[in-house]
């Protein structure tokens, strides 16, 4: 089975091409804000329609196939930005209506979930993806992928992100707040909110703002990942016991970042469990990560939908999506 995936939620356009899971091409294009620090939609979505049509031409020329042999179209349905969203529904509308292909839309999040899953080959993980849109603590449980904890404010990724956008520092960065902390070493202490399994991030983005200029830069960077990293592993932690799930699997943007995978790494051990990540680049956004939930869908038989009908849906949550290659 020859399946496809489109991209679209925010800064990335791509479009992955797999024959049976098996990547075949991944191909990628990401907007770079030109004026501000963080992402304009509007102009995000520009650059999109602009790459969309040679991203696909790159990707079938890649993987050696000729459009009308895929069996399989899927696109990224939400949750996102609604200008972004719809370049990649178009591109996925039109390929399906045209060339008769059946057509799936994928939650972004559940392709991080599964890519992670089924490249890593964990049976029923309990999954932390932390991204950009997303900070949660994720189980499989009848039919469903659940949320078990999460942000109750803002993600981890946009913590950081806003925290280096105040520093002066471009999007996205988390790579570069990662780098500067690996140069810091005084704890400066933080506030460390936790409800139940769910982080609370806005107090120190607040507070990790409000120390620029009077403490090193490299410090504050540190400190802010060790606080917003520890409230992280603590919250799912308490989901991992309760839930007795035995992998763990990090996925999303953040999963790049090393210190906080040595964090989790530590529950191995204390746990029993197996905790590992995909390698980088499929952390980030991918058309694969779609087209890998495109192949789920198609193989266990669940119909397609009709291209009429295949709105974006800007807020959808991850419990609302039916998971029928699962049990
Ligand atoms: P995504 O939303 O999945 O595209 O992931 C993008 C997010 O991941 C942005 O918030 C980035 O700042 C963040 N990110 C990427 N690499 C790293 C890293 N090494 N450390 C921390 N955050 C990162
Ligand atoms: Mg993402």
């Amino acid at each position: 089975m020859a399946e496809l995936g489109s991209e679209s939620t925010a800064h990335t356009i791509g479009v992955g091409i797999l024959r049976d899971l098996k990547v075949l091409a991944d191909v990628r294009y990401v907007y770079r804000p030109k004026k501000t620090l963080g992402i304009e939609p509007r102009e995000a979505a520009e650059h999109h329609a602009k790459i969309a049509a040679r991203a696909l031409k790159e990707a079938l020329t890649k993987a050696k196939i000729s459009i009308d042999d895929l069996d399989v179209v899927a696109f990224s349905v939400g949750p996102g930005l609604g200008p972004c969203l719809r370049i990649g529904a178009t591109m996925a509308r039109f390929i399906s209506s045209y060339y008769k292909i059946p057509l799936y839309p994928v939650h972004h999040g559940i392709g991080h979930v599964e890519i992670a899953s089924q490249f890593l080959k964990m049976k029923d993980p309990m999954v932390i993806l932390v991204s950009g849109g997303h900070t949660s603590i994720i189980g499989f449980s009848d039919g469903r992928w659940r949320v078990y904890g999460e942000t109750l404010d803002i993600t981890v990724g946009n913590l950081l992100d806003s925290f280096a956008r105040e520093a002066g520092i471009p999007f996205p960065g988390g790579p570069k707040v990662e780098k500067l902390a690996l140069k810091g070493s005084k704890y400066i202490e933080m506030p460390y909110n936790i409800k139940g399994n769910n982080v609370i991030y806005s107090g120190l983005l607040t507070y990790s703002v409000s120390l620029l200029g009077k403490h090193k830069l490299e410090d504050i960077c540190f400190s802010l990942q060790e606080t917003a990293f520890s409230a992280l592993v603590e919250a799912s932690e308490r989901a991992l016991v309760q839930l007795g799930k035995k992998e763990i699997a990090i996925t999303g943007g953040v999963a790049r970042n090393n210190y906080l995978f040595s964090k989790f790494k530590k529950l191995e051990e204390l746990h029993n469990v197996r905790v590992d990540r995909v390698e980088p680049k499929y952390n980030d956004d991918n058309g694969v990560q779609i087209a890998v939930v495109g192949y789920l869908y198609a193989k266990s038989g669940y119909p397609p939908i009709d291209p009429g009908n295949a709105y974006i849906k800007q807020r959808i949550r991850l419990e609302e999506v039916e998971i029928p290659w699962r049990d």
